[in-house]
């Protein structure tokens, strides 16, 4: 079903919602991660204590982490390098390339690998059709790209279609979800 290509296995409202121990104990060694409205908002230019302390929490707890972003190669370089993560730029999400090239630094596979972002039609779309554990995110800030506030049209009729059919805001397993 093509619905089931948007479905993120969870739905959170912040970095701070992520269990990253759960993660761990889950099996996940990597976390693939969005910059714009996931990391930092859209229009900002600063991370904030709160997502440089994710990341360092997730270091810390053995987890890898880069930076996958559909954005330009000057900031997603900036971001990458103060938090002392590998990062790609231009990715074309919801592409594979991007990411796959980031299992090949994480040295992961896509089963031991989340991915959290803020978009249904680039991060999660894309990371389900990785095979990653994906984790859509609420947007940071409404501010957006002209083109990215009419994708989120779109995404608000699927998000409605899942959620008629019990396929959101539930955490199941890799195999219950990605199974049929
Ligand atoms: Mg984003």
């Amino acid at each position: 079903m093509v619905l089931r290509k948007f479905c993120p296995n969870q739905h959170v409202d912040s970095l701070a919602g992520i269990d990253l121990e759960a993660l761990a104990q889950a099996g996940i060694k990597g976390i693939i991660v969005d910059v714009d409205n996931t990391l930092v908002e859209w229009d900002k230019e600063v991370l904030s204590e709160a997502s440089v302390s994710w990341v360092k929490r997730a270091k810390e707890l053995g987890l890898g982490v880069c930076i996958v972003s559909n954005g330009k190669e000057e900031r997603v370089a900036r971001f990458a390098g103060e938090l002392e993560v590998p990062g790609f730029a231009k990715a074309i999400k919801p592409r594979k390339k991007g990411f796959l090239k980031a299992l090949e630094v994480l040295g992961t596979k896509p089963e031991e690998t989340a991915i959290v972002g803020d978009q249904l039609f680039t991060d999660v779309l894309g990371g389900n059709r990785t095979g990653l554990y994906t984790i859509w995110m609420t947007p940071l800030s409404d501010k957006e790209l002209f083109s990215t506030k009419c994708m989120r049209r779109l995404e608000q009729q699927i998000t409605r279609k899942l959620e008629e059919r019990g396929m959101l805001c539930r955490e199941t397993s890799r195999d219950e979800e990605k199974a049929g």
